[in-house]
């Protein structure tokens, strides 16, 4: 008599099944800028092998991707370490679910801070992470997040872009720094791309952030400086001798030094104040400068953020809020993929 798979087996199939698809997607849109799921499916996808994971930890793989922050480089880019290790950002789905993270979190930052936590919320720009490095001030290289300890080498292409600066201006900058942040195309620049685009008989880009990826990862930069790309900063890797307590103390010297830091960051001291941010933003957020897809919440205290510490993907002192997905935007998204 033949048998059939083991309960087991059958389970490990279903695992590895799940995690590929997971694997599929990402690379889709990480690689090759064209996503075959929308955003909201993707997450779909994401959470059920998280659960799946929860109900089965004796399977996690190590190179699970729910255990690695999701962007591998191309090959079509040279290499670049990152000093300091990029991470992505644990996502919540709920305003419960994001009153019990502040709850934890706070709780634990009392404990090594002693004082109430101040948070710096931010808006979650829909974008692309870049890693930018300046060596005594000056622009030397900069790289996407590829998988957060190697990124592709963007350089020639980020040089193109007009607010990012070559030369940060004053002085005592850090002989080392790495600027973090996101390059997005304005919702406004990103209407009149996809029209001059169709009008050329091209496929238009599915959103911003599509058309971001696409616009920076190009081999030839001439094509990079003819795309209206734009940067807010979010976060700093290495920056010895830079002694600054907090993250927002980090981006008033960024923006003094000329680097573009957005203006709807706020530093908020409780949880209802950033439920209003939320609700606030929710309302508004296509009267923005570009597109958000949520709003990151993070521990502004540097000594704090570090005893809080990282999992192998995120940081244990941040999160991001995600807005429910917007109908029409998941369905263009899904007609585009489809033709
Ligand atoms: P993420 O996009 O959920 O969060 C991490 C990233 O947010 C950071 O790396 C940074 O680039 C960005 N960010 C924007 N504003 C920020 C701010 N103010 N502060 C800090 N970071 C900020 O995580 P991820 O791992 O990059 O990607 C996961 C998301 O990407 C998914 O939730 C999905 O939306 C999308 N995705 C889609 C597909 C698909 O097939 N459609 C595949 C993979 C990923």
């Amino acid at each position: 008599k033949v048998e059939g798979p083991s309960v087991s087996e059958e389970l490990k199939e279903r695992y590895d099944d799940l995690a590929d698809r997971v694997r599929n997607a990402r690379t889709e849109y990480y690689v090759n800028d064209a996503p075959t799921i929308s955003d909201a499916a993707y997450d779909a996808l994401f959470k059920e092998l998280e659960e799946f994971e929860a109900l089965h930890p004796e399977l996690v793989a190590n190179d699970s991707p729910t255990q690695e922050v999701g962007g591998e480089a191309s090959a079509a880019f040279a290499p670049v370490q990152h000093i300091s290790r990029m991470y992505s950002l644990e996502d919540i789905f709920s305003l419960e679910e994001l009153e019990a993270w502040l709850a934890k979190t706070g709780e634990n930052a009392r404990r090594i801070a002693g004082e109430k936590t101040r948070w710096l919320t931010e808006l979650k720009i829909d974008g692309l992470a870049i890693n930018l490095y300046y060596r005594n001030g000056k622009l030397v290289r900069a790289a996407t997040r590829g998988d957060g300890y190697t990124g592709e080498d963007v350089t020639h292409n980020v040089l193109t872009i007009k607010t990012i600066p070559t030369q940060l201006a004053g002085e005592n900058h850090p002989e080392e720094l790495e600027v973090r942040g996101e390059i997005f195309i304005s919702s406004a620049d990103f209407k009149a791309l996809n029209e001059r685009i169709v009008e050329e008989g091209k496929a238009p880009f599915a959103n911003p952030r599509n058309a971001a990826a696409g616009s920076l990862r190009q081999k030839d930069a001439a094509v990079t400086a003819s795309r209206p790309l734009s940067m807010f900063v979010h976060g700093i890797g290495i920056h010895p001798g830079l002694d600054l307590a907090a993250q927002s103390e980090v981006y008033d010297q960024l923006e003094a030094w000329g680097l573009p830091v957005s203006p709807y960051t706020k530093l908020l001291d409780t949880s209802e104040e950033i439920f209003e941010f939320i609700a606030h933003f929710g309302e508004h957020r296509h009267d923005l400068v570009h597109e958000i897809d949520g709003i990151v919440i993070k521990v502004d205290d540097f000594r704090t953020q570090s005893q809080l510490g990282y999992t192998s993907r995120v940081p244990r002192w941040a999160a991001a809020y995600k807005y429910p997905p917007e109908e029409v935007n998941t369905k263009l998204l899904d007609i585009l993929v489809s033709v």
